[in-house]
């Protein structure tokens, strides 16, 4: 695959990022007979590769595992035969009317159009021990590592979908899992929340912030501040879950093109960005729901609008 990818070759479209929204614009884009590559630096799936269970994408009464999922689309799109390529796309500019890609290994790529699908990864929590103690404890993918913190207990952080779905499925191996969230209420679904409350395993600790993550050659333990009364407490867990959210993997575009304050990439409801001939879908854009199903109907929209772009303007 790798040296069919040449400057030579002017591409119609470059999709950057293999998540749901990037193999669903690939997948349209190569059924629309275009010349298009599929750029993906890590694991194809992104966020929804590490999903245990997706219950809210229709099709899927039972539920699916977010790996399971991410293989099919792969497959859907590569037997209209997209091409997708483990490489990093390092910068972009507009020349005349092409886009130029650098990659990482410093090839220059040229294309009539490019999606970015680039998503978004974990938030981190920014505290003394969080970064000290990854792999020894500290974690942000729950279906990666839950299964090494076996019959013992563990801290969850955070508020949302993924700290409730996420706990959820960590009682399968902790023997208690402590929800820590800096508000008195969740704001996850009601039905996780639901399902949250009434798992014996979860003790929900609401108003408590993580100071500090602590051990010797594995975590032991969370220093939690009370948000009401700045009160400190010990929290003995042997794992500390992080699921506070996510950031848009947006830094190689700055100066590119258009990203609001918090660096997610600014479209128009055709997904055009403010880079003539570049287009934009999923969790990296701005307006961004963290749904699967969301992220498949702007990758949709990305690909007939970049056919459209080729149309009219080459
Ligand atoms: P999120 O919805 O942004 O929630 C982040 C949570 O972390 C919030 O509760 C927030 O607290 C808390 N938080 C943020 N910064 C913090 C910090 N520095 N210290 C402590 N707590 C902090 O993120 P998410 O749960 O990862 O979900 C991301 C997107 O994916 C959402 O749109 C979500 O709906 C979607 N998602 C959907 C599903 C599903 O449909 N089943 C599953 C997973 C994710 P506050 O409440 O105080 O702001």
């Amino acid at each position: 695959m790798t040296q069919e990818l040449s400057e030579d070759i002017l591409y119609d479209t470059i999709i950057v990022g293999g998540g749901p929204a990037g193999l669903t614009a690939g997948l349209y884009c190569a059924r629309a007979k275009l010349n298009t590559l599929l750029f993906e630096r890590g694991t194809l799936g992104g966020q929804i590769a590490i999903t245990d269970l997706v219950e809210n994408y229709p099709g899927f009464p039972e539920g699916i595992s977010g790996k399971e999922l991410i293989g099919r689309f792969k497959e859907q799109a590569e037997r209209f035969g997209l091409r997708v390529v483990r490489k990093e796309v390092s910068r972009l500019e507009r020349v005349g009317k092409e886009i130029f890609l650098h990659l990482r290994t410093g090839e220059l790529l040229r294309s009539k159009t490019v999606i970015l699908t680039v998503g978004s990864n974990p938030r981190k929590l920014g505290v003394p021990g969080e970064e000290e103690f990854i792999n020894r404890g500290v974690s942000y993918c729950a279906t990666c590592d839950g299964a090494l913190f076996d019959g013992v207990p563990i801290a969850v952080v955070g508020g949302g979908d993924s700290a409730a779905q996420e706990s959820l499925f960590l009682t399968r191996f902790a023997s208690r899992v402590y929800l820590v969230h800096r508000r008195e209420q969740l704001r996850a679904q009601k039905h996780l929340q639901e399902k949250v409350f009434s798992n014996q395993k979860i003790t929900f600790v609401p108003n408590k912030v993580v100071e500090e993550i602590r051990g010797g050659d594995f975590v032991e333990g969370v220093l939690l501040r009370d948000t009401r009364d700045n009160s400190l407490s010990q929290l003995p867990v042997e794992g500390v879950f992080i699921f506070i959210g996510l950031e848009p993997n947006t830094v190689f575009l700055k100066g590119s093109l258009e990203l609001d304050d918090k660096g997610y990439i600014i479209t128009d409801e055709r997904m055009r960005t403010s880079l003539e001939g570049v287009f934009a879908a999923g969790d990296c854009r701005r307006g961004a729901t963290g749904q699967v199903a969301v992220a498949v109907g702007e990758g949709c929209i990305a690909a007939i609008e970049a056919e459209r772009h080729i149309e009219e303007r080459f």
